[in-house]
């Protein structure tokens, strides 16, 4: 596989026009959506983000180990995480519920350090985030904390249900409740530093959301949140990610031979079978059995048969092609070749697991400046 890192310090630039005065912070949760966690974050930092932002803590100080120094947001946690390496690492904690802040703020104390956290409020998402009553008791749990000199309360958070849908009613129910969230916080005297809720479609389809700062993921990659409304191109996105393969064997097979396991793909005729060496340990869908598109030679094809766990099949009847020939899975679409996209509307999901499930065992070659800074 090779990312081109040009791409994404491109792709960031781009959000940042439409994020105004606000400040991006890319999103490198799932190593980087796929495409390798401190390469993709440096040259998101080269095309301008101020911040990251990952799930996990893991990923957090796997970025501080690399040297990356950058303000980092992580804000998923479960009891039993190690919050005190995460405030030594001067690591911002989106924190959802009292259980969280008390356990952050004992952290604190063990440490002799201020920790810094952002309190992720739930408008209307019902997944993280404190919901209802708990919001309140979350709010007043930081003022304690704050007045005890355990804690700073660095921003207030949120995330969209529907920010692809921008005109789905809670995209507007969930800005004011966030605003109402704002004023809690204000009122409890923190200083925040930002506020956001915006993620990749909220950026680039509803502008007013953006607060201080934006929290694009997919969008950083080069793909489209909104496929319905706009691919890449629309929005000036490069696909950083392509995903490419080299032939392993042809063969000549007489009409009626039987492809792969369970034989689901029959010859129509007599014709040439290439051999593929990635398959679902790679992280190929096997739901693009017989489906998942490929450019091959310049020209498209589509995998015969089923799709193994290291290698997959294409029929490409009479065209002359040798043993390590480039197969194209995806790539960024440029010469006609297939998308991320494209394997997920043919595997009936999102270009976002595509380009996520992608495994550790396929190389990751860099291209563009991959200059440390
Ligand atoms: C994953 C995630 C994002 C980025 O979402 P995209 O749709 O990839 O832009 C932003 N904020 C939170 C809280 C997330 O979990």
């Amino acid at each position: 596989m090779t990312v081109d890192l040009d791409a994404i310090a491109h792709n960031v630039g781009v959000l940042q026009q439409h994020a105004g005065d606000a400040m991006v912070m890319a999103v490198v949760k799932g190593d980087a959506y796929g495409h390798g966690l401190v390469p993709s974050a440096r040259a998101a930092l080269r095309g301008g983000a101020r911040w990251l932002g990952v799930a996990q803590l893991q990923e957090a100080l796997a970025l501080r180990s690399a040297g990356v120094t950058a303000p980092l947001l992580s804000w998923l946690h479960a009891p039993g995480v190690d919050f005190a390496r995460a405030i030594e690492a001067d690591i911002d904690l989106g924190v959802p519920a009292v259980w969280e802040i008390d356990a952050i703020a004992a952290a604190a104390r063990e440490t002799g350090r201020v920790a810094r956290v952002q309190l992720k409020v739930d408008t209307g998402l019902a997944r993280n985030g404190a919901f209802g009553p708990d919001w309140p008791m979350l709010v007043q749990a930081a003022q304690r904390h704050v007045a005890d000199g355990t804690l700073k309360v660095t921003g207030v958070f949120t995330h969209f249900a529907f920010a692809d849908v921008p005109h789905h009613p809670t995209v507007q129910a969930q800005q004011v409740r966030f605003a109402d969230a704002v004023r809690d916080c204000e009122r409890a005297g923190f200083d925040l530093e930002v506020r956001h809720m915006s993620n990749s479609a909220a950026t680039l389809t509803t502008p007013k959301a953006a607060w201080d700062m934006v929290r694009p993921g997919l969008a950083v990659y080069g793909l489209s949140p909104v496929p319905d409304i706009g691919g890449s191109s629309r929005f000036g996105l490069i696909p950083a990610m392509t995903m490419s393969a080299n032939v392993t064997v042809t063969k000549r097979v007489p009409i009626g031979q039987g492809v792969s396991y369970s034989h689901t793909y029959v010859t129509p005729r007599e014709t040439t079978l290439v051999d593929v060496p990635c398959g679902y340990a790679d992280g190929v869908p096997r739901a693009a059995s017989s489906k998942g598109p490929v450019l091959i030679g310049g020209r498209r094809f589509t995998v015969s048969g089923r799709v193994c766990m290291d290698q997959f099949v294409v029929d490409v009847g009479d065209l002359p092609v040798q043993a390590g020939d480039d197969v194209v899975l995806f790539g960024n679409g440029a010469d006609g070749g297939p998308t991320a996209q494209d394997w997920a509307e043919v595997t009936d999901t999102i270009s976002y697991e595509i380009v996520t499930r992608t495994s550790s065992r396929l190389p990751r070659i860099y291209l563009g400046d991959t200059n440390e800074r």
